[in-house]
């Protein structure tokens, strides 16, 4: 049995907190500033990790504190039994929304490493993982990506777009900083984390040629995937598709009315037959755009499948793991879009 234990602090549902979010905000500052006190009065870290970000060996299990779904998958999968994740968002939760809590901050000083997206995914938390980083070893996954290899982001000058997972080939390539820094804290264990690594990457890379193969079934100039967000950037690189999203690169700014007409004249105009939910997007966002596209006499479907994007799937789902979710993925979009 290789089951690991992980705990989902958190679970909040979607964004749509419009409201609360001067409130909450206030709250995350507050956390960030008994954060940075906790820590200059010496009571961060496990004691075992080393202090100053280094790695030094653990005994037992490796507590691992992680943040997206995502990074969560890929650290189980490597870790296998040596590591126990508490995972700070779980499945329909928005990173860019995502602010810490008193119990995230305690789950990051009690962590013997830390992993994170980064690229600013994390946007409310950016600063309390760096600041984290600087005691406890803290992997951020996209840090080894080629350069040339990151798509800019179009919101954000001199940024690059965060949503990486959805090229596969690209990926993988954050499965070394993890295998490496997990064998610093349990050298024992580094041929297993070596080889999970090699296994993960292999899944990946056939998850990668199915949804190949899947979206060949769509003519070359119907790839338009229209969704929530700007996630697919990536996506539509690796895939040959068309991309556009309601709101754009993060979901911090709502998307308003113009931006829905905008969206509706477009599918009307280029005739698209379907437009995407994703998981931890509210619905009603496109549901707005499907409206103001039949007010114009254009019937624009919405798969009742959400696309899995900044979270995946429920674990035990087929979504619920990385190379599940872009099989899943595939299989909406094809669907959706009659290839
Ligand atoms: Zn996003």
């Amino acid at each position: 049995m290789s089951v690991v234990r992980s705990t989902r602090l958190l679970e909040r549902g979607g964004s749509g907190f419009a409201g609360l979010s001067g409130v909450s905000r206030g709250l995350g500052f507050l956390f960030a500033a008994v954060f940075a006190a906790l820590f200059a009065m010496g009571c961060g870290g496990s004691g075992e990790s080393g202090g100053s970000g280094e790695a030094g060996a653990v005994e037992g299990t490796i507590q691992a504190t992680t943040t997206t779904t995502h990074i969560t998958d890929m650290v189980e999968s490597i870790g296998g039994d040596e590591v126990e994740t508490t995972a700070l968002m779980g499945p329909g939760v928005d990173p860019h929304l995502y602010e810490a809590s008193q119990g995230d901050i305690g789950a990051l000083q009690e962590a013997d490493a830390i992993f994170y997206n980064g690229l600013f995914l994390e946007g409310q938390l950016n600063d309390t993982l760096i600041q984290v980083g600087q005691e406890a070893p803290t992997v951020r996954v996209t840090e080894a990506m080629p350069e040339e290899e990151l798509l800019p982001s179009g919101d954000y000058e001199g940024q690059n777009d965060p949503h990486v997972w959805f090229d596969p080939e690209l990926w993988v390539t954050g499965v070394d900083p993890v295998v490496e820094q997990l064998s610093e804290l349990k050298p024992d264990a580094a041929e297993d984390f070596e080889q999970r690594g090699e296994e993960y990457r292999a899944e990946a890379m056939e998850a990668h040629e199915y949804v190949q193969e899947r979206v060949e079934s769509i003519p070359e100039d119907e790839r338009v995937l229209v969704t929530s967000h700007d996630a697919f950037s990536y996506f539509g690189e690796a895939y040959g598709f068309e991309v556009e999203g309601l709101q754009g690169l993060s979901t911090e700014t709502e998307a308003g009315a113009g931006d829905v007409s905008a969206l509706a004249d477009s599918l009307v105009e280029e005739e698209i037959p379907a437009i995407f939910v994703e998981s931890s997007i509210p619905r009603r966002n496109v549901e707005a755009v499907q409206a103001a596209a039949r007010d114009q006499g254009w019937d624009v479907t919405i798969p009742e499948q959400a696309l899995f994007a900044d979270a995946m799937g429920e674990p035990g789902t087929e979504a619920g793991t990385y190379s599940g979710m872009l099989r899943a993925n595939a299989d909406t979009i094809v669907g959706g879009l009659g290839g």
